[in-house]
């Protein structure tokens, strides 16, 4: 608790809360996803291959300035060669992107945080290879919908596309095959993690016009004593923060086809369901001078899932991260968290029919693979 004082990044308590239900903020894209970071490694594969990261906040300069003198410092290299290779790249982005000089929170209560930052790092995260962010959590909002609709926005014009805003569907197309997606967090300016009859008709509604449904899921308690998935309704200071196991198996009854869920500030297991991965948390990624590295809450990882072209799951990767005392992630030689990923999937999820060895290669013995492996 020495450095800075956002030891526990949390959610603020008090809420304002806000509805999106303006037409402006329904937004509906459609675009082609082409992975400019490495186009030599396109192919013909039937697979389509997801890298998915956690929570993402890349200092702030409210309520006082934590920034990195150069923002590239903020993915060091061998991270971001880390990050390659996939069709699509995706993280929950935890901050703002504004120069809105007014936050909705009171950060003069203890635990209550605000994150602003710069605009233009809407560039760092594209140059990093991040295809599409989640703005769906509970720092969305923190300068109002002018700070959300500069966050969209910024994101947008350098390239990287956004979802979470209430009522949205993403639509995207891997390999000519159309993959839809949709956020969810536990408050009400969200798609909420708690009204699962709603959530179930916005995945119905996305998979009529896309073959894979991808949902994003910010739930749960936070830090390191909410490593464990329960199928429970978690709170948080008093918040309802959402049934993590209900939710994401209840997308999959509806159709979704993987889900990435992130929230509780360190890793948490995964199970497949139905043929389907569910991610019950990615952890922390990046958190410049703004989140607690502690514990499990510096165990990080980059989740790499390989699809078939009906969105059932076919085998994974876990590459082990860990973030420094200020918060930037740095390859972990050691595998840390593919230790406590792989004991967490074993105690919570008993009877999973994955299996992660010591290198976090992902297995899942019962993939469907024979049959989908044609190249029509
Ligand atoms: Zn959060």
């Amino acid at each position: 608790m020495n450095y800075f004082n956002l030891n526990y990044f949390i959610s603020f308590i008090g809420l304002t809360f806000f509805s999106l239900q303006t037409p402006s903020f329904y937004l509906a894209n459609n675009f082609n996803i082409n992975n400019s970071t490495q186009p030599s490694q396109k192919s013909k594969s039937e697979y389509i291959t997801i890298k998915a990261v956690g929570d993402i906040v890349a200092g702030t300069n409210f309520p006082d300035y934590r920034l990195p003198r150069n923002p590239n410092q903020l993915f060091p290299k061998p991270v971001r060669d880390k990050l390659k290779n996939s069709d699509i790249l995706f993280g929950n982005y935890e901050s703002t992107l504004t120069n809105h000089p007014y936050t909705t929170k009171n950060t003069s209560r203890g635990m209550v945080f605000a994150f602003r930052s710069p605009p233009e790092y809407a560039k760092l995260f594209s140059q990093v290879g991040f295809d599409v962010m989640s703005v769906a959590n509970n720092h969305a909002m923190d300068f109002g919908k002018i700070g959300f609709s500069d966050t969209v926005n910024n994101l947008n014009a350098a390239g990287v596309k956004t979802v979470g805003a209430k009522n949205q569907i993403l639509y995207t197309e891997v390999k000519n095959i159309p993959v839809a997606w949709i956020g969810f967090c536990f408050y009400e300016y969200c798609n909420t993690v708690q009204d699962i009859q709603k959530a179930k008709a916005l995945v119905k509604q996305a998979r009529q016009k896309a073959k894979i449904v991808i949902i994003s899921m910010h739930v749960g308690r936070e830090g390191s004593d909410a490593l464990h998935v329960r199928n429970q309704t978690e709170y948080f200071y008093g918040e309802n923060r959402g049934n993590s196991v209900l939710f994401a198996r209840s997308m999959v009854d509806a159709g979704a086809d993987l889900i990435l869920g992130h929230g509780p500030h360190v890793p948490r297991a995964m199970e497949v369901y139905k043929g389907k991965l569910i991610a019950y948390s990615l952890g922390n990624f990046l958190g410049y001078k703004t989140f607690s590295t502690t514990a499990e809450k510096g165990d990080s990882l980059i989740l790499e899932a390989k699809l078939n072209q009906d969105g059932d799951f076919v085998s994974g990767k876990i590459d082990s991260i860990q973030l420094d005392k200020t918060g930037i992630p740095q390859v972990d030689k050691y595998g840390e968290t593919i230790d406590l990923v792989r004991s967490l999937t074993q105690r919570n999820f008993p009877n999973s029919k994955i299996s992660i060895n010591r290198k976090g290669e992902i297995n899942f013995p019962e993939a469907d693979v024979a049959s989908k492996d044609t190249s029509k």
